[in-house]
């Protein structure tokens, strides 16, 4: 499963990071997903949620989708979109493209210290 694994490598990029912070504990963490990426969010989120707590007992995971952007080939406006077609809000003409909306990212980790 691409969630999976996918979830996998995001529980690798916080071990990595809490590694240098020996004294804290992760409690939350936010993943990007963009709007054309081939993940599912509701997936990624339950695969997260429970390779995380694996580890990192009670940490809450949150999955966000993040909008595309288009920009319409008549007047050139750029416009967010989340699926096709990509009409453009202000002359109706169809974009040419996306752009953004395909990247997973780690947008935020919440630690917090035991001392
Ligand atoms: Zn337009």
């Amino acid at each position: 499963m691409h969630e999976l694994s996918l979830a996998l490598q995001i529980r690798e990029i916080c071990e990595r990071e809490l590694e240098k912070q020996p004294e804290s504990r992760l409690t939350a963490l936010g993943v990007e997903v963009g709007a054309f990426s081939a993940v599912e969010v509701e997936t990624l989120q339950f695969c997260l949620q429970i390779v995380m707590s694996e580890r990192f007992d009670g940490v809450r995971c949150e999955v966000i989708r993040q909008p595309g952007t288009a920009a319409c080939s008549s007047c050139g406006l750029e416009f967010e979109v989340t699926q096709a077609p990509f009409e453009c809000p202000s002359c109706g003409a169809l974009a040419r493209g996306v752009s953004g909306g395909d990247s997973l990212q780690v947008s935020y980790i919440e630690v917090e210290s035991e001392r």
